[in-house]
């Protein structure tokens, strides 16, 4: 990457948990970051963090499922702060149900959000990555990648984004691009919060529940990714590629 590559970072799902952790950080590393959430209000507080830290950031509103507000959503990015070259598909919705009980449409918004919002995202951040000569991108995926009971959907879509990640690698590299995928265990946040909610437990008790099972004896934060993520987008970390790090406080069975 030349000095004259414009350090511009974009990530999805931004205005809160970890896409918000991981935007402050990668904004105290140095990058310009656009802060893409579905509205563009809603990115505010994580834009006056950066802007307050002393760094640079723009909220932007668009539905990463859909082509349209995406294009729009980049050329805005590449006006305002420069062509990106480090990419973030954080953004994520769940809805989570057993099979039988699974609809259609909770089918298709968890795929559409996760997994075609990636791939629009990422076609999208390409151009501008390959005419640098320089690339990071950056999936989350998820530990119920391995399967959960519950999420038939979110599973299918976590596990997609790690076939989808190793392709990315294999076509991209060639351009000075990597992707890699991480995989985070249980971090708190207001999704694992609306899980607590939904099995009727208090947040509080679901955490030290669900931090005795794990070898560290605590729940993950977004830091914890943030932090992951930042190691990953770094000019050092150029030769890892289509990898998926498991970011869980221990192995996984
Ligand atoms: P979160 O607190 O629910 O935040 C997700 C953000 O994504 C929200 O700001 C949400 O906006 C935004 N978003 C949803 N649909 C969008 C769309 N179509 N376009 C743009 N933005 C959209 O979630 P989180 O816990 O930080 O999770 C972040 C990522 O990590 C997700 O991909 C999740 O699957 C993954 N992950 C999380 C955990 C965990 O334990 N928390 C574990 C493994 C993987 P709204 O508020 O408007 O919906």
């Amino acid at each position: 990457m030349s000095e004259q590559t414009p350090r511009v970072a974009v990530v999805t799902g931004a205005a809160r948990g970890i896409g918000a952790a991981t935007a402050v950080r990668l904004a105290a590393d140095g990058y310009a970051v656009a802060v893409v959430d579905l509205e563009e209000s809603a990115g505010k507080d994580t834009v006056e963090k950066i802007t307050a830290a002393g760094g640079k950031a723009i909220a932007v509103g668009a539905d990463v499922s859909n082509a349209d507000q995406v294009a729009a959503a980049f050329e805005r990015i590449a006006a305002e702060l420069g062509g990106p070259t480090i990419l973030v598909n954080n953004a994520g919705v769940l809805r989570d149900n057993l099979l039988f009980k699974m609809s259609e449409s909770d089918w298709d918004t968890v795929l559409d959000v996760h997994l075609k919002g990636a791939f629009l995202m990422s076609r999208a951040a390409q151009k501008y990555m390959v005419d640098a000569g320089y690339g990071r991108i950056v999936n989350l995926s998820s530990s119920s990648a391995l399967g959960n009971r519950g999420q038939a959907n979110y599973s299918a879509a976590k596990a997609g984004m790690q076939g989808f990640t190793k392709t990315l690698a294999k076509e991209l590299g060639k351009f000075g691009i990597t992707a890699n995928a991480v995989a985070p265990g249980f971090i708190a946040t207001d999704m694992t919060a609306a899980t607590a909610k939904r099995v009727g437990m208090d947040f509080e008790d679901f955490k030290k529940a669900a931090a005795t099972a794990i070898p560290v004896q605590r729940v993950g934060t977004p830091e914890d990714i943030a932090h992951t993520v930042s190691f990953l987008v770094s000019e050092g970390a150029g030769f890892v590629s289509g990898q998926v790090v498991y970011v869980a406080g221990g192995p996984l069975d």
